[in-house]
């Protein structure tokens, strides 16, 4: 097992890493959480409002790959391991500008890494599903699947992935990795698919579904995923994958439905909108070998975790 008494977690000012800080400090046995992001238009300090209380956490805004940062804080904190979940996100902006996406998430997760190596200290790769390509049903992927990465994202992860892989294989360097499938939780920002329907519904304007909107995904509490996060950190054997998701499959067009149901809104308000360049149909993973050997699984059922996520993204966004 992998200490958990001093955590740096990269991106923590984000969606998934603010629910992971949370889950962190949720645990006892954890004396120093440190908390390095740079603050993206992505990242917000209000998202560590409440965490940021607590005296076990240091927030240091920054960036990954400024490798004498982050070597001063794996030696001031003494460090047991890095949890690296910063990142730039959004496949639209990868579309946009793909630049920044290489510059963070290939050429930062590999600073990082150079710098994990010299402090001998584990680091986990938060990576994503969308690194398989689109799988065609029935089948899921598990982690023995090959890379088919369709977007600038989701190449820069693979990418990232593949240098992860390599520095255990070299240097024999203590890694884990980590492929989550969509998260959906409180704290994302506005222009991820959920808040921007919401959003959109409130304010009663049309909801923008991308070509058909029958593409799938498998939606998964940001929750569940901290607490699968922790699994590996804490359990996953070195140089291993773990695929961390709900077997929970929607297309986007049920979950605009679902919103708008909760919100009491007309289902006239969707509006089919020019596809996405090369955007995948379906993403499905399976989550075996995680359930399996980590004894982790998702506890939050798909109908009650969404209401609720719908009502306080709601009150987060409402116009009022
Ligand atoms: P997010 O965009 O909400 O947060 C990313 C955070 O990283 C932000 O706080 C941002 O300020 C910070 N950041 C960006 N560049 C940085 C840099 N150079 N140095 C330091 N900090 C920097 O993203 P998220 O949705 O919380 O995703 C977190 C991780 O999980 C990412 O690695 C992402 O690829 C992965 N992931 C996300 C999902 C999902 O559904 N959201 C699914 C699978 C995997």
């Amino acid at each position: 097992m992998r200490s958990l008494t001093s955590i740096l977690l990269t991106g923590g000012a984000g969606f998934i890493g603010s629910a992971l800080a949370r889950a962190l400090l949720a645990r006892p046995d954890l004396e120093h959480l440190v908390i390095l992001d740079a603050l993206t238009y992505a990242g917000s300090r209000a998202n560590l409002a409440g965490p940021d209380q607590d005296p076990r956490l240091t927030f240091i805004e920054g960036d990954i790959a400024d490798d004498t940062l982050v070597s001063e804080l794996l030696e001031k904190f003494n460090c047991d391991g890095i949890m690296h979940l910063a990142a730039e996100s959004h496949v639209d902006q990868s579309i946009e500008n793909p630049a920044k996406f290489i510059t963070t998430n290939i050429n930062g997760t590999f600073s990082l890494l150079d710098v994990a190596r010299r402090h001998d200290v584990a680091l986990l790769q938060c990576s994503t599903d969308e690194v398989y390509g689109p799988i065609a049903a029935p089948a899921k992927a598990d982690e023995s699947f090959p890379l088919k990465p369709s977007s600038p994202y989701s190449a820069s992860k693979a990418s990232a992935d593949l240098i992860v892989q390599a520095a255990h294989t070299t240097f024999d360097q203590e890694i884990v990795i980590a492929r989550c499938s969509n998260n959906y939780g409180p704290r994302q920002h506005r222009e991820k698919l959920i808040p921007t329907l919401v959003h959109c519904a409130l304010r009663d304007q049309p909801l923008p579904i991308y070509g058909s909107g029958k593409q799938v995904r498998d939606w998964i509490h940001v929750d569940d995923t901290a607490r699968g996060l922790i699994k590996v950190f804490e359990s996953g054997l070195s140089h291993r994958i773990y695929n961390l998701g709900a077997n929970c499959e929607r297309t986007n067009l049920e979950i605009a439905h679902t919103v708008l149901k909760h919100l009491n809104k007309p289902e006239s308000l969707i509006e089919h909108v020019r596809d996405r360049p090369g955007h995948d149909l379906r993403y499905a993973i399976d989550t075996t070998r995680a359930m399996a050997t980590l004894g982790w699984q998702p506890l939050i059922p798909f109908q009650e975790g969404f209401e609720k996520v719908v009502r306080e993204l709601g009150a987060a966004l409402s116009p009022n």
